[in-house]
């Protein structure tokens, strides 16, 4: 590779100019490959800030056409690109932001059986889909081959990023949730509803993580779980574990076929029967007789719950379904409503016929009742996200 040009030092001269990073950093970046699966709302910071900081070549990879609803968040395309390829758009804004950048731009989808020819030869791979079959299969592509994942999710006023990595010693996205829920019971961006600078934050974030990776700067967000809260504009740590049974990054499965996982997300689920968030509180506040089940995982549970309440993850939802009490009102809650509506028709078909799904969950709850118990992270990083035992 032919050395820095006097613009390409003058371009890069304000991060060569920390001695943590100086011309070695920016070297690395130029010798790097990085991956984006997604030029949506996530790949459009993440694209723009790794472009801009010098990284060499960047592959974008996305099956999608831009559509004017996509415009208040995916920054990438301007509106004069509405109807054509994202990845077309994608393209040439970044060899207008920095022309040193080799774009490879793939119009398609990244699934299970193309995920580990896509992946290979990349050094970094930032995922920013917005599905779960996806998910997974960049997932399990990355760590059969050795890749770190940048991992980024919104959910409205909400965002995740870690960096997944089982070859530095972290865990992968299965090891948090192995299986992709059911179709249908988690909406997409559609149906939920996302502020656009969201997805901004949290994909400039996970450009953050991928440049410390390649340059070595830092300390990764390998093993740690960043969750932000744009309401109430807090910023939290969840340690993850790796888990040693994980059926992907456990030691001899690594290299293992990629498996499909998960369908579309889809609407239109049967009707369930549902109480507001008002009436629970009447009901809570009178003390009538009810049994709050709370279908959320641990770590949630973590950011903010009611009490009493039962705790059994959805996951564990059927083979402890003995723990469930009858013969009393049940009222199932998670985060928005929707796991919680899987969960009372799992009841519903079990056998429960007093059981009502608390409409919005807890997010509701905090929105038009306020509070909730928040517990204080008293140390980041102490509380595992699986078995954390931060609801005892
Ligand atoms: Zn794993």
């Amino acid at each position: 590779m032919e050395s820095m040009s006097a613009e390409e030092r003058e371009r890069y001269s304000r991060q060569m100019a920390m001695p943590e990073f100086g011309a070695a950093a920016q070297e690395r970046l130029r010798r790097a490959r990085v991956l984006l699966i997604g030029a949506g709302g996530l790949g459009s910071p993440a694209a723009q800030y790794l472009a801009a900081a010098g990284v060499g070549t960047i592959g974008l990879i996305d099956d999608d056409n831009v559509e004017l609803s996509n415009l208040h968040r995916q920054l990438l395309h301007g509106s004069g690109d509405v109807g054509r390829r994202k990845v077309e758009s994608a393209a040439r804004r970044l060899r207008e932001v920095n022309p040193h950048v080799r774009v490879e731009a793939i119009h398609g989808r990244f699934a299970a059986n193309n995920a580990v020819d896509l992946a290979r030869g990349w050094d970094v791979v930032v995922d920013g889909c917005d599905n779960f079959p996806t998910r997974y299969a960049s997932n399990d592509a990355c760590v059969a081959l050795g890749i770190p994942n940048v991992y980024g999710s919104i959910w409205r006023f909400e965002g995740q990023v870690s960096v997944f990595a089982p070859h530095l010693g972290g865990p992968c996205y299965r090891c948090l949730n192995p299986h992709a829920p059911a179709p249908g019971t988690v909406p997409g961006c559609a149906e939920a509803g996302v502020l656009g600078v969201l997805p901004g934050l949290v994909g400039t974030l996970q450009a953050l993580e991928t440049i410390k990776l390649l340059t070595g700067i830092g300390h990764l967000l390998i093993g740690r779980l960043l969750h932000i809260d744009a309401l109430t504009m807090k910023f939290r740590e969840f340690a993850l574990r790796v888990d040693p049974s994980c059926e992907r990054c456990a030691e001899g499965r690594r290299e293992a076929p990629v498996q499909a996982e998960g369908g579309e997300c889809a609407v239109g689920a049967a009707a369930v029967r549902e109480i507001s968030v008002r009436e629970l509180r009447t009901w809570r506040d009178e003390g009538r007789r009810h049994v709050l089940l709370d279908v959320r995982e641990d770590w949630e549970l973590a950011v903010s719950r009611l009490d009493p309440h039962l705790h059994i993850p959805l996951g564990q939802l059927e083979e402890r379904l003995a723990e469930v009490p009858k013969n009393i009102p049940l009222f199932v809650l998670c985060h928005s409503g929707v796991r919680s509506a899987a969960a009372v028709r799992f009841l519903a078909d079990a056998g429960f016929d007093d059981v009502s799904n608390v409409k919005g969950g807890i997010a509701a709850w905090s929105a038009e009742i306020g509070g909730g118990n928040r517990p204080q992270m008293s140390t980041p990083a102490t509380h595992g996200l699986r078995g954390g035992g931060v609801d005892a």
